[in-house]
């Protein structure tokens, strides 16, 4: 589908709100996904952001002259996923993905990658035999396990879990920690087992017991992450350009009440805006002290979400002189640790770094025990000396950036299972976003909650 309605930016006293359909609260991923699936259904929105641009924790900018996103944006599942699907269905082209050239872990002196078969597993370089074996016991037994049963590990941890199979090889565990850290946002001793589980085998497709067997065997190309030529900055400006309606920055929606005759009032600097429909994509941490309602479950409801746990994510942006990485691999340093996770961004895509230079991302989880200057010095040391001294020598840009990378935690009580949306206890107010519901992690489940909503609004007939 083609839209191209350019969605205009709008001053609070140029607003006629009987010309929408929706007010959208929060312009983050998951609000403007909605607004973008509202619009191929011929539906009029508006956005209405508290800070002065659009996509919330998914935007890009520029730093000298590289183009940066905010984080480490590698999208998972670009072939098949949910994200890259509402963008086929949505954009006409649909956005280029490059795919990365897989996962590649660091223990010291060996580099292995994530072993996709039976053989592979045991010729694994990271660990000895036994550890080999051991892996290819537990691997088999996820590659072959069924949703229903992930489900039953709702409430355990993924280091629970793998003790109970028995399975503890260290450096088994380093690098299982490595790759779920990176996408759950928590070290195994924290991240739900059924949402760990579900990210190692990638099922958002599930196979027949006969197709995991085969896969088990000769191995998959299941780990489709990518990058998007253009970045972050032209996947949301694309996405603003295909949806028909208006949006208002530096716009903080304070308050979300009822009026007297069942519609919503949102309170903005003091003025209201009425309106019977309204979708937010406001953090659910915020909620309780924005929502002001007599109605019990909604209070409940919003109450018990206060103190949801987050993740935050710190990324060294770094321009480098010259071409030193060049590949499209993506590095993981395990040992030494802290877990940090390298990527040349520019061999995706040139665009966003001078020509004849590089922009390499440096990610990690915030440790938030000590402070960022020491964190920097972490992700600067412990082994990159030693492994990459070239990009320590030629660095030109140095960028730091530091917010919460997932609205909650992939832990036991937050998983898909758990969280509250896509309706609320309250007439016409919806939620969308990371943290109401949608399976998998950042961008696909923004996806999951866009499309969530959409399809509660249609069962609900008002969309
Ligand atoms: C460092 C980092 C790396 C990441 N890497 C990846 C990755 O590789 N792959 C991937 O898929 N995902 C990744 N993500 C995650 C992904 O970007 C986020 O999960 C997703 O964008 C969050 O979407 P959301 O809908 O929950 O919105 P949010 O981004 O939380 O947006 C909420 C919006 O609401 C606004 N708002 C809040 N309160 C109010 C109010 N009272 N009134 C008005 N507006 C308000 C906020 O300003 C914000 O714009 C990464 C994120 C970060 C930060």
């Amino acid at each position: 589908m083609n839209l191209d309605f350019q969605m205009q930016e709008i001053s609070s006293n140029a607003i006629d709100v009987s010309s929408y359909d929706f007010i959208i609260a929060g312009a983050g991923a998951g609000g403007l996904l909605t607004a973008l699936g509202l619009s191929a259904l011929d539906k009029r929105v508006l956005v209405i952001e508290e800070s002065n641009h659009l996509g919330g924790v998914w935007y890009g900018y520029e730093v000298d002259e590289y183009r940066v996103d905010n984080g480490l944006h590698m999208i998972t599942r670009v072939k098949r996923g949910a994200f890259a699907e509402f963008m086929r269905e949505n954009l006409d082209p649909p956005p280029e993905f490059v795919l990365h050239d897989g996962w590649y872990f660091r223990v010291n002196d060996k580099v292995g990658t994530i072993p996709t078969s039976i053989a592979e597993t045991l010729c694994w370089p990271l660990t000895g035999l036994r550890g080999r074996l051991g892996l290819a016991r537990i691997g088999a037994k996820i590659k072959t396990m069924k949703l229903a049963e992930m489900k039953e590990y709702k409430d355990f941890t993924f280091q629970e879990f793998m003790e109970c199979q028995d399975a503890t090889n260290q450096v088994m565990l380093d690098v299982m920690q490595s790759a779920i850290y990176m996408a759950a946002g928590v070290p195994i001793t924290e991240a739900s087992a059924y949402e760990a589980l579900r990210t190692l085998k990638d099922t958002d497709k599930e196979y027949s017991k006969l197709e995991s067997a085969k896969r088990l065997v000769f191995g998959s190309d299941e780990y489709d992450e990518g990058y998007v030529i253009g970045g972050m900055k032209g996947l949301v400006d694309r996405v603003k350009d295909a949806i028909n309606g208006d949006y208002m920055l530096n716009s903080r929606v304070d308050r979300i009440s009822e009026t007297s005759d069942g519609a919503l009032a949102l309170t903005i600097d003091n003025q209201e805006i009425i309106h019977p429909r309204v979708i937010s994509n406001i953090p659910l941490w915020s909620m309780s002290s924005i929502v002001e309602s007599d109605n019990y479950e909604a209070n409940e409801l919003f109450n018990r979400w206060d103190s949801m746990q987050i993740t935050k994510g710190v990324t060294l942006w770094l321009g480098i002189e010259k071409v030193v990485i060049g590949d499209r691999k993506s590095r993981v340093l395990v040992r030494p640790e802290p877990n940090r996770w390298l990527i040349s961004l520019s061999s995706f895509d040139p665009t966003c770094a001078p020509e004849g230079k590089e922009l390499i991302a440096l990610a990690m989880m915030r440790d938030e025990s000590i402070s960022l200057e020491e964190q920097v010095e972490q992700m600067k040391g412990n082994g990159m000396e030693e492994y990459y001294p070239e990009i320590l020598e030629n660095i030109e840009m140095e960028h730091l950036q530091t917010s919460y990378a997932t609205r909650a935690a992939l832990i036991p009580g937050q998983t898909d299972l758990d969280r509250p949306g896509p309706r609320t206890p309250l007439r016409g107010l919806y939620i969308v976003g990371t943290d109401t519901a949608g399976s998998g992690v950042g961008l696909q489940q923004a996806a999951n909650s866009a499309r969530n909503v959409i399809e509660a609004l249609r069962e609900d007939n008002i969309a």
